[in-house]
Protein backbone atom coordinates (compact mmCIF):
# COMPACT_ATOMS: atom_id res chain seq x y z
CA UNK A 1 0.00 0.00 0.00
CA UNK A 2 3.01 2.35 -0.08
CA UNK A 3 4.88 3.48 -3.10
CA UNK A 4 8.59 4.42 -3.31
CA UNK A 5 8.52 6.18 -6.87
CA UNK A 6 8.04 9.62 -7.53
CA UNK A 7 4.96 10.96 -6.59
CA UNK A 8 3.00 11.05 -9.60
CA UNK A 9 0.83 14.22 -8.23
CA UNK A 10 4.62 16.35 -7.65
CA UNK A 11 7.45 16.71 -10.47
CA UNK A 12 9.63 17.87 -7.17
CA UNK A 13 12.44 15.74 -5.84
CA UNK A 14 11.04 12.33 -4.33
CA UNK A 15 13.01 11.03 -1.59
CA UNK A 16 10.43 9.67 1.52
CA UNK A 17 7.63 6.99 0.25
CA UNK A 18 4.07 8.44 0.10
CA UNK A 19 2.27 6.87 3.15
CA UNK A 20 -0.99 6.25 0.64
CA UNK A 21 -3.88 6.57 2.85
CA UNK A 22 -6.39 6.54 0.17
CA UNK A 23 -5.75 3.22 -0.44
CA UNK A 24 -5.51 1.82 2.73
CA UNK A 25 -9.26 3.31 3.80
CA UNK A 26 -10.35 1.49 0.16
CA UNK A 27 -8.53 -1.70 1.69
CA UNK A 28 -10.56 -1.11 5.11
CA UNK A 29 -13.58 0.13 3.62
CA UNK A 30 -13.52 -3.38 1.36
CA UNK A 31 -12.76 -5.60 4.33
CA UNK A 32 -15.60 -3.75 6.26
CA UNK A 33 -18.16 -4.26 3.39
CA UNK A 34 -17.35 -8.26 3.32
CA UNK A 35 -17.73 -8.24 7.22
CA UNK A 36 -21.11 -6.44 6.99
CA UNK A 37 -22.19 -8.92 4.17
CA UNK A 38 -21.05 -11.82 6.40
CA UNK A 39 -23.21 -10.33 9.36
CA UNK A 40 -26.07 -10.02 7.17
CA UNK A 41 -25.96 -13.59 5.46
CA UNK A 42 -25.44 -14.90 9.18
CA UNK A 43 -29.16 -13.57 10.40
CA UNK A 44 -27.82 -10.55 11.55
CA UNK A 45 -29.38 -7.07 11.39
CA UNK A 46 -27.18 -4.22 8.85
CA UNK A 47 -25.04 -1.33 10.96
CA UNK A 48 -26.79 1.45 10.93
CA UNK A 49 -24.98 5.19 11.96
CA UNK A 50 -27.15 8.24 12.57
CA UNK A 51 -25.46 11.80 12.37
CA UNK A 52 -27.38 14.31 13.94
CA UNK A 53 -26.61 17.74 12.04
CA UNK A 54 -27.27 21.16 13.86
CA UNK A 55 -27.62 24.16 11.13
CA UNK A 56 -26.92 24.60 7.67
CA UNK A 57 -23.18 24.79 7.83
CA UNK A 58 -22.03 23.74 4.23
CA UNK A 59 -18.52 22.19 4.94
CA UNK A 60 -20.80 20.13 8.15
CA UNK A 61 -23.53 19.30 5.41
CA UNK A 62 -20.92 17.97 3.56
CA UNK A 63 -19.08 15.31 5.89
CA UNK A 64 -22.02 14.12 7.08
CA UNK A 65 -23.00 13.39 3.71
CA UNK A 66 -20.67 12.24 2.91
CA UNK A 67 -20.62 9.80 6.27
CA UNK A 68 -24.15 8.73 5.01
CA UNK A 69 -22.90 7.26 1.47
CA UNK A 70 -19.93 5.22 2.92
CA UNK A 71 -22.17 4.11 5.15
CA UNK A 72 -24.56 2.98 1.62
CA UNK A 73 -21.33 1.60 -0.31
CA UNK A 74 -20.44 -0.71 2.74
CA UNK A 75 -23.91 -2.11 3.17
CA UNK A 76 -24.64 0.12 6.50
CA UNK A 77 -27.57 2.01 6.80
CA UNK A 78 -26.90 5.85 7.05
CA UNK A 79 -29.43 8.50 8.09
CA UNK A 80 -29.31 12.30 8.85
CA UNK A 81 -31.31 13.81 11.30
CA UNK A 82 -31.54 17.47 10.80
CA UNK A 83 -31.82 20.01 13.04
CA UNK A 84 -32.54 23.48 12.63
CA UNK A 85 -29.80 26.05 14.00
CA UNK A 86 -31.52 27.62 16.86
CA UNK A 87 -32.76 24.17 18.01
CA UNK A 88 -32.99 23.57 21.93
CA UNK A 89 -30.55 22.59 24.45
CA UNK A 90 -33.98 20.04 25.43
CA UNK A 91 -34.84 19.45 21.70
CA UNK A 92 -31.71 18.63 20.95
CA UNK A 93 -31.07 16.41 23.86
CA UNK A 94 -34.36 14.59 23.22
CA UNK A 95 -33.13 13.85 19.50
CA UNK A 96 -30.08 11.96 21.36
CA UNK A 97 -32.24 9.84 23.64
CA UNK A 98 -34.24 8.82 20.94
CA UNK A 99 -31.82 7.39 19.21
CA UNK A 100 -30.19 5.95 22.26
CA UNK A 101 -33.08 4.19 22.93
CA UNK A 102 -33.36 3.74 19.01
CA UNK A 103 -32.49 -0.71 18.60
CA UNK A 104 -31.81 -0.41 14.81
CA UNK A 105 -29.30 3.02 15.24
CA UNK A 106 -25.65 1.64 16.51
CA UNK A 107 -23.51 4.29 16.39
CA UNK A 108 -24.56 7.96 16.76
CA UNK A 109 -22.85 11.18 15.97
CA UNK A 110 -23.46 14.66 16.65
CA UNK A 111 -21.68 16.69 13.74
CA UNK A 112 -19.48 19.43 15.41
CA UNK A 113 -19.34 22.31 15.84
CA UNK A 114 -22.81 22.78 17.50
CA UNK A 115 -23.84 26.41 17.92
CA UNK A 116 -22.58 28.43 20.23
CA UNK A 117 -25.67 28.16 22.44
CA UNK A 118 -25.30 24.45 22.73
CA UNK A 119 -22.72 22.57 24.91
CA UNK A 120 -20.68 20.05 22.88
CA UNK A 121 -19.54 18.65 26.04
CA UNK A 122 -22.90 18.23 27.76
CA UNK A 123 -24.32 16.82 24.07
CA UNK A 124 -21.45 14.08 23.60
CA UNK A 125 -21.37 12.87 27.28
CA UNK A 126 -25.39 12.46 26.50
CA UNK A 127 -24.58 9.72 23.82
CA UNK A 128 -24.52 6.16 24.82
CA UNK A 129 -20.81 5.02 25.47
CA UNK A 130 -21.73 1.78 23.36
CA UNK A 131 -23.18 3.79 20.52
CA UNK A 132 -20.26 6.59 21.08
CA UNK A 133 -18.43 5.84 17.21
CA UNK A 134 -16.49 9.13 17.31
CA UNK A 135 -14.95 7.99 20.71
CA UNK A 136 -15.61 11.26 22.54
CA UNK A 137 -17.48 10.08 25.57
CA UNK A 138 -15.54 10.90 28.86
CA UNK A 139 -16.14 7.06 29.22
CA UNK A 140 -14.28 6.06 25.71
CA UNK A 141 -11.74 8.23 26.54
CA UNK A 142 -10.96 6.84 29.86
CA UNK A 143 -10.95 3.40 28.62
CA UNK A 144 -8.52 3.67 25.85
CA UNK A 145 -6.43 5.62 28.23
CA UNK A 146 -6.69 2.71 30.35
CA UNK A 147 -6.23 0.27 27.75
CA UNK A 148 -9.58 -1.67 27.99
CA UNK A 149 -11.54 -2.01 24.75
CA UNK A 150 -13.51 1.31 23.84
CA UNK A 151 -14.44 3.58 20.82
CA UNK A 152 -11.44 5.57 19.68
CA UNK A 153 -11.42 8.91 17.80
CA UNK A 154 -11.20 7.84 13.96
CA UNK A 155 -8.70 10.08 12.74
CA UNK A 156 -6.00 8.67 15.53
CA UNK A 157 -7.15 4.61 15.33
CA UNK A 158 -6.63 5.53 11.17
CA UNK A 159 -3.12 7.14 11.31
CA UNK A 160 -2.66 3.48 13.96
CA UNK A 161 -3.80 1.43 11.10
CA UNK A 162 -1.94 3.25 7.93
CA UNK A 163 1.14 3.07 10.13
CA UNK A 164 0.81 -0.66 10.59
CA UNK A 165 -0.02 -1.57 6.96
CA UNK A 166 2.37 0.33 5.95
CA UNK A 167 5.17 -1.69 7.71
CA UNK A 168 6.68 1.14 10.18
CA UNK A 169 7.47 -0.08 13.47
CA UNK A 170 6.74 1.73 16.55
CA UNK A 171 7.62 -0.10 19.53
CA UNK A 172 10.61 1.63 21.27
CA UNK A 173 10.04 4.53 18.53
CA UNK A 174 10.40 8.10 19.93
CA UNK A 175 7.10 9.71 18.67
CA UNK A 176 6.25 13.48 18.79
CA UNK A 177 2.49 14.35 18.67
CA UNK A 178 2.00 18.16 17.71
CA UNK A 179 -1.19 19.40 19.01
CA UNK A 180 -3.13 18.48 21.87
CA UNK A 181 -6.91 18.28 21.01
CA UNK A 182 -9.67 15.54 21.86
CA UNK A 183 -9.92 14.51 18.54
CA UNK A 184 -6.68 13.95 17.44
CA UNK A 185 -3.73 15.24 19.57
CA UNK A 186 -4.46 13.18 23.22
CA UNK A 187 -5.96 9.94 21.27
CA UNK A 188 -3.14 9.86 19.35
CA UNK A 189 -1.05 9.93 22.11
CA UNK A 190 -2.86 7.42 24.15
CA UNK A 191 -2.83 4.88 20.68
CA UNK A 192 1.00 5.86 19.93
CA UNK A 193 1.92 4.75 24.02
CA UNK A 194 -0.14 1.41 23.44
CA UNK A 195 1.87 0.17 20.76
CA UNK A 196 5.14 0.71 22.72
CA UNK A 197 6.35 4.27 21.31
CA UNK A 198 8.18 6.60 23.90
CA UNK A 199 5.39 9.40 23.18
CA UNK A 200 5.75 13.24 23.32
CA UNK A 201 2.92 15.72 23.29
CA UNK A 202 3.59 19.40 22.02
CA UNK A 203 1.09 22.15 22.02
CA UNK A 204 1.10 26.04 21.45
CA UNK A 205 3.24 26.70 24.65
CA UNK A 206 6.19 24.02 23.61
CA UNK A 207 9.08 26.19 23.87
CA UNK A 208 11.68 25.41 20.93
CA UNK A 209 8.95 22.92 18.64
CA UNK A 210 12.03 21.94 16.39
CA UNK A 211 14.35 20.78 18.54
CA UNK A 212 11.80 18.49 20.24
CA UNK A 213 10.51 17.19 16.52
CA UNK A 214 14.27 16.86 15.94
CA UNK A 215 14.28 13.93 18.19
CA UNK A 216 11.28 12.35 16.87
CA UNK A 217 11.81 9.03 14.49
CA UNK A 218 7.40 9.59 14.00
CA UNK A 219 6.22 12.85 14.00
CA UNK A 220 2.15 13.63 14.31
CA UNK A 221 1.31 16.63 13.13
CA UNK A 222 -2.26 18.17 14.02
CA UNK A 223 -2.40 22.13 14.58
CA UNK A 224 -4.26 23.63 11.88
CA UNK A 225 -1.31 26.17 10.51
CA UNK A 226 0.49 25.85 7.22
CA UNK A 227 4.22 25.02 7.34
CA UNK A 228 4.56 24.40 11.53
CA UNK A 229 6.62 21.47 10.74
CA UNK A 230 9.22 22.38 8.05
CA UNK A 231 12.74 20.28 7.04
CA UNK A 232 14.87 21.71 10.21
CA UNK A 233 12.15 20.37 12.59
CA UNK A 234 12.49 17.00 11.12
CA UNK A 235 15.49 14.45 11.33
CA UNK A 236 16.97 12.64 8.34
CA UNK A 237 15.03 9.13 7.83
CA UNK A 238 11.87 10.28 10.21
CA UNK A 239 8.60 9.24 9.13
CA UNK A 240 5.79 12.12 9.18
CA UNK A 241 2.11 11.86 9.13
CA UNK A 242 0.25 15.30 8.48
CA UNK A 243 -3.33 15.80 9.99
CA UNK A 244 -3.62 19.21 9.36
CA UNK A 245 -6.34 20.53 6.58
CA UNK A 246 -5.53 24.00 5.55
CA UNK A 247 -6.23 25.87 2.39
CA UNK A 248 -3.59 28.02 0.16
CA UNK A 249 -5.23 30.62 -1.45
CA UNK A 250 -2.44 32.81 -2.46
CA UNK A 251 -0.89 31.61 -5.63
CA UNK A 252 2.79 32.65 -4.24
CA UNK A 253 2.18 30.63 -1.22
CA UNK A 254 1.49 27.68 -3.53
CA UNK A 255 4.29 28.55 -5.46
CA UNK A 256 6.92 28.26 -2.27
CA UNK A 257 5.26 25.29 -0.97
CA UNK A 258 5.04 23.30 -4.25
CA UNK A 259 7.77 24.60 -6.23
CA UNK A 260 7.00 22.94 -10.16
CA UNK A 261 4.24 21.31 -8.76
CA UNK A 262 2.12 21.82 -11.93
CA UNK A 263 -0.71 19.45 -10.93
CA UNK A 264 -1.15 21.89 -7.69
CA UNK A 265 -1.26 24.77 -9.35
CA UNK A 266 -3.84 23.27 -11.77
CA UNK A 267 -5.85 22.33 -9.08
CA UNK A 268 -5.68 25.62 -7.86
CA UNK A 269 -5.94 27.47 -10.65
CA UNK A 270 -9.66 25.49 -11.54
CA UNK A 271 -10.55 26.09 -7.72
CA UNK A 272 -8.99 29.10 -6.38
CA UNK A 273 -7.85 27.25 -3.85
CA UNK A 274 -5.87 23.73 -2.73
CA UNK A 275 -5.46 21.65 0.60
CA UNK A 276 -2.51 21.53 2.10
CA UNK A 277 -1.49 20.08 5.62
CA UNK A 278 0.91 21.25 8.52
CA UNK A 279 3.92 20.34 6.85
CA UNK A 280 5.60 21.42 4.08
CA UNK A 281 5.72 18.37 2.54
CA UNK A 282 7.49 19.01 -0.65
CA UNK A 283 10.87 19.69 1.41
CA UNK A 284 10.24 17.50 4.50
CA UNK A 285 9.99 14.85 1.75
CA UNK A 286 13.50 14.85 1.05
CA UNK A 287 14.72 14.17 4.90
CA UNK A 288 11.69 11.71 5.48
CA UNK A 289 11.90 7.94 5.14
CA UNK A 290 8.28 8.01 4.57
CA UNK A 291 5.63 10.66 4.67
CA UNK A 292 1.27 11.34 3.97
CA UNK A 293 0.49 13.70 1.66
CA UNK A 294 -2.39 16.04 1.62
CA UNK A 295 -4.99 15.40 0.36
CA UNK A 296 -4.93 11.65 -0.10
CA UNK A 297 -2.80 10.67 3.28
CA UNK A 298 -5.44 10.62 6.62
CA UNK A 299 -8.17 12.17 5.23
CA UNK A 300 -9.49 9.33 3.57
CA UNK A 301 -8.94 7.02 7.09
CA UNK A 302 -11.16 8.83 9.20
CA UNK A 303 -14.75 8.17 7.25
CA UNK A 304 -13.28 4.50 7.47
CA UNK A 305 -12.29 3.54 11.12
CA UNK A 306 -15.88 5.39 11.07
CA UNK A 307 -17.20 2.33 9.47
CA UNK A 308 -15.10 -0.10 11.50
CA UNK A 309 -16.19 1.62 14.92
CA UNK A 310 -19.81 1.48 13.25
CA UNK A 311 -19.30 -2.31 12.40
CA UNK A 312 -18.14 -3.26 15.69
CA UNK A 313 -20.54 -1.48 18.03
CA UNK A 314 -23.28 -3.99 15.67
CA UNK A 315 -21.43 -6.43 16.17
CA UNK A 316 -20.98 -5.66 19.94
CA UNK A 317 -24.99 -5.07 20.36
CA UNK A 318 -25.35 -8.07 18.64
CA UNK A 319 -23.74 -10.13 21.05
CA UNK A 320 -21.46 -11.04 18.15
CA UNK A 321 -18.24 -9.22 20.05
CA UNK A 322 -17.31 -7.90 23.24
CA UNK A 323 -17.46 -4.85 24.30
P1 LIG B 1 -7.43 22.10 17.42
O1 LIG B 1 -7.48 23.52 16.97
O2 LIG B 1 -8.46 21.58 18.36
O3 LIG B 1 -5.99 21.82 18.09
C1 LIG B 1 -4.83 22.35 17.54
C2 LIG B 1 -3.67 22.03 18.45
O4 LIG B 1 -2.49 22.61 17.88
C3 LIG B 1 -3.82 22.60 19.85
O5 LIG B 1 -3.47 21.63 20.80
C4 LIG B 1 -2.83 23.77 19.86
O6 LIG B 1 -2.22 23.99 21.12
C5 LIG B 1 -1.78 23.30 18.90
N1 LIG B 1 -1.05 24.41 18.32
C6 LIG B 1 -1.52 25.58 17.82
N2 LIG B 1 -0.52 26.34 17.39
C7 LIG B 1 0.62 25.67 17.63
C8 LIG B 1 1.98 25.95 17.43
N3 LIG B 1 2.37 27.10 16.87
N4 LIG B 1 2.90 25.03 17.80
C9 LIG B 1 2.53 23.86 18.34
N5 LIG B 1 1.22 23.53 18.56
C10 LIG B 1 0.29 24.43 18.22
O7 LIG B 1 -7.39 21.25 16.08
P2 LIG B 1 -7.72 19.69 15.80
O8 LIG B 1 -6.85 18.83 16.62
O9 LIG B 1 -9.17 19.48 15.79
O10 LIG B 1 -7.23 19.61 14.28
C11 LIG B 1 -5.89 19.86 13.91
C12 LIG B 1 -5.80 19.89 12.39
O11 LIG B 1 -6.15 18.61 11.90
C13 LIG B 1 -6.77 20.87 11.72
O12 LIG B 1 -6.14 21.37 10.55
C14 LIG B 1 -7.93 20.01 11.34
O13 LIG B 1 -8.64 20.53 10.22
C15 LIG B 1 -7.23 18.73 10.97
N6 LIG B 1 -8.05 17.53 11.10
C16 LIG B 1 -8.01 16.64 10.07
C17 LIG B 1 -8.73 15.49 10.12
C18 LIG B 1 -8.64 14.55 8.99
O14 LIG B 1 -9.49 13.69 8.85
N7 LIG B 1 -7.59 14.63 8.16
C19 LIG B 1 -9.63 15.18 11.25
C20 LIG B 1 -9.53 16.12 12.35
C21 LIG B 1 -8.77 17.27 12.24
P3 LIG B 1 -3.06 24.49 22.43
O15 LIG B 1 -3.74 23.25 22.95
O16 LIG B 1 -2.00 24.98 23.34
O17 LIG B 1 -4.00 25.54 21.96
Amino acid sequence: MTTTTQDPQSSAPARGRILDGKAVAAEIRDEVRRDVAELVAGGGRAPGLTAVLVGGDPASKVYVGSKKKACEEVGMVGEVVYLPGDVSREELEATVDRLNADETVDGILVQLPLPDHLSERDVLERIDPGKDVDGFHPENVGRLWLGLPAFVPATPSGIIELLRRSGVELEGKRAVVVGRSAIVGKPMAALLLAENATVTVCHSRTRDLGAVCRQADVVVAAVGRVGTIGPDDVKEGAVVVDVGMNRLTERDQVEHYFPGDEKRMDVFERRGSTLVGDVDFTRVREKAAAITPVPGGVGPLTIALLLVNTLRAARVRQGLDEG
